[in-house]
């Protein structure tokens, strides 16, 4: 099923949320529920551009990562449906039924604690070696040299390469959980609160980084976070949700400068 056929989900020109880029990713009226309490998510539609670092703000308990899992296929939704470059992949149905082979590698995750998923038995120059494993690569010395090329690229030093995850600092783990990410040569990285447990210095240097990946890789990027300070210093658009709503979205810059909704206002003028 192409994009065209199903066209696109009725907006309200005030909280369009059109990239200005050719789309990679589109949400469409994305509900879900757990139990009987009110839906996390309702109605939820918005499209991530390719080469988009499109910013998810919204206070705890949003649904902003409950986004974030259905996107990455580690959750299904109730209602509604994603699809990427055109093509479905996340729709209602039986249970069990998760993401394809190619699509997992298009879109990667980066969790706010690299803990969650860096094998601690592993060292750092394993863990790195895999998704050039994945694409078949098998021999060692090139492999070495791929992850030594990788380390480098992302200003660490070699000589991590043969540390574990816990003689890491939270900045250089968050590093080499981005690495993994993007040696799978992904689409779109899912970064949910990827700097929120570092210190001010570091979350700048992971933010000028992923800034730069953008730029390089023309990655397009779904940046959830609660700070705003954050997101407007490296998203190109922000959606803003609130109580699984989407209330607003638009250019950073106009967002911040003229909020249209009141809810909108109150997180900027939380920012301490
Ligand atoms: P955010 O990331 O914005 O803080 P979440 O998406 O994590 O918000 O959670 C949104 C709401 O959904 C919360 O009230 C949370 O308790 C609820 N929720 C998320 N996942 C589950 C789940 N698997 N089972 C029950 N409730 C959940
Ligand atoms: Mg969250």
């Amino acid at each position: 099923l192409g994009a065209a056929r199903l066209g696109r989900p009725q907006r309200a020109a005030s909280i369009s949320a059109e990239p200005h880029r050719p789309e990679l990713l589109s949400v469409s009226n994305l509900g879900r529920s757990f139990g009987t309490t009110r839906p996390v998510l309702d109605n939820v539609s918005f499209s991530i551009g390719k080469g988009e670092i499109l910013g998810l703000v919204g206070e705890s308990g949003s649904g902003k990562s409950t986004i974030g899992r259905l996107i990455a296929g580690l959750d299904r939704p109730d209602a509604g449906m994603i699809s990427f470059q055109g093509k479905i992949y996340a729709q209602p149905g039986p249970t069990g039924l998760r993401i394809a082979p190619d699509l997992r590698a298009a879109i990667q995750v980066v969790f706010q604690d690299p803990y969650a998923s860096l094998n601690p038995r592993r060292r750092i120059e394993a863990i790195l070696a895999d998704p050039f494993i994945i694409y078949g690569e098998s021999d060692k010395a090139v492999l070495r040299e791929r992850v030594r090329h990788l380390v480098n690229d992302m200003e660490l030093p070699a000589d991590i390469l043969q540390r574990y995850p816990s003689e890491l600092s939270g900045g250089q783990r968050q590093r080499i959980a981005i690495a993994r990410a993007i040696a799978l040569k992904p689409s779109l990285i899912v970064a949910d609160e990827p700097v929120s447990a570092l210190d001010i210095t570091t979350q700048a240097k992971i933010l000028a980084l992923l800034g730069r990946l953008r730029d390089r890789l023309g990655v397009s990027f779904l940046f959830i976070s609660h700070d705003l300070g954050v997101v407007s210093e490296l998203c190109d658009r922000v959606i803003v949700l609130e109580k699984g709503h989407i209330v607003e979205s638009g250019p950073t810059g106009r967002v911040f400068d003229r909020p249209e909704h009141a809810y909108t206002r109150q997180l900027i003028a939380s920012i301490p």
